[in-house]
């Protein structure tokens, strides 16, 4: 019998994770179809409710439900528990399971692309969202250094650095307002800055959160989670300077590899699944 999995979403017509998917269930042979459906958010507990109802394989929940889809669920696991935010849903002996696999996803493609050491690293967190909290996750328990959370509203930089620190003392975590001289002053040697905010994607790719100074500091290391373009005006010059740089590519593939483990127990082929949704960005946008 084919089952069904699903992506909650308000609006999911532009999302790329049907035919990432999809292309991982076929190449495993899996009778398994992945869906996207646009629920808004006060159906979303229908929604649970009805997925539930019919014994569904899995689902991932994007913006703007991820932390609606968390007080939906029996049990928060894992990163969950504090982020309060999940974005892979399941059934485990009858117990409707939330976890949040973007911070294994951006880790994962961290390993794969920098594959270097963040322990003691020092940070720049460009934003405050919904991913940026996953990331700070992500990086404290890796052990980071310092992060420096900087984002347009101040008070919700602080907010994040408030509520997350205290999981992670050995991490020095700052607030700050996202402000280019600023940026240019806290940036140094062997900085990591991460770009966790839209800025700079379709329809905008001209844009960037901040610009870089010249010359780059030494053996900086760049990050965008933007996937759409695949390289974003953020991450040009530090890649055109040889420094290491990470597109939003891999934490989505990796996001979505981990939900696959969780469904089935099973190792999706990350490659197919990376190859098919740069085919589906390139046929979509163009880029
Ligand atoms: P979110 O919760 O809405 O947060 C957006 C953040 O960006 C906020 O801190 C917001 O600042 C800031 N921001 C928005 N517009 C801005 C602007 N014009 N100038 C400066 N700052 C701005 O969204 P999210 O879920 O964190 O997602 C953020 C980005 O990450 C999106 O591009 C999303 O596609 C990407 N993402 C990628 C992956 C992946 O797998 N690669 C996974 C998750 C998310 P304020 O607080 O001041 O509003």
């Amino acid at each position: 019998m084919v089952r069904a999995a699903w992506l909650l979403g308000h609006p999911v017509s532009h999302s790329v994770s049907p035919t990432m998917h999809n292309a991982a269930y076929r190449k495993m042979g899996l009778d398994l179809v992945y869906l996207a459906a646009d629920v808004s958010p006060d159906r979303l507990p229908a929604a649970v409710e009805g997925l539930v109802a019919l014994g569904f394989a899995g689902a991932n929940v994007t913006i703007p439900h991820k932390e609606a889809a968390a007080r939906l669920v029996g049990e928060l696991r894992g990163a969950a528990r504090v982020l309060r935010a999940v974005n892979t849903l399941y059934l485990e002996a009858g117990n409707l399971v939330g976890e949040n696999t973007d911070v294994e996803g951006w880790l994962r493609s961290w390993d794969e692309q920098i594959g270097e050491e963040l322990a003691g690293r020092r940070v720049i967190l460009l934003g405050a969202g919904g991913a940026a909290r996953g990331v700070f996750w992500a990086l404290g328990s890796r052990g980071a250094g310092e992060i420096l959370v900087m984002n347009r509203s101040h008070r919700r930089a602080a907010e994040l650095v408030e509520e997350l620190s205290p999981h992670y003392p050995d991490t020095h975590a700052r607030a700050a307002v996202l402000d280019q001289d600023l940026f240019l002053n806290e940036l140094g040697p062997e900085c990591v800055v991460v770009n966790t905010t839209p800025v700079g994607m379709s329809p905008h790719p001209e844009a960037s959160p901040v610009e870089w100074p010249r010359p780059l500091p030494e053996r900086l290391i760049a990050c965008d989670l933007i996937y759409n373009p695949l390289s974003s005006r953020f991450l040009d010059l530090p890649r055109r300077f040889e420094h290491r740089v990470m597109g939003g590519l891999g934490m989505l593939v990796h996001q979505g590899a981990r939900a696959i483990e969780l469904w089935t127990g099973r190792q999706p082929p990350v490659d197919v699944m990376r190859k098919a949704t740069v085919d589906a960005l390139r046929a979509r946008f163009a880029g």
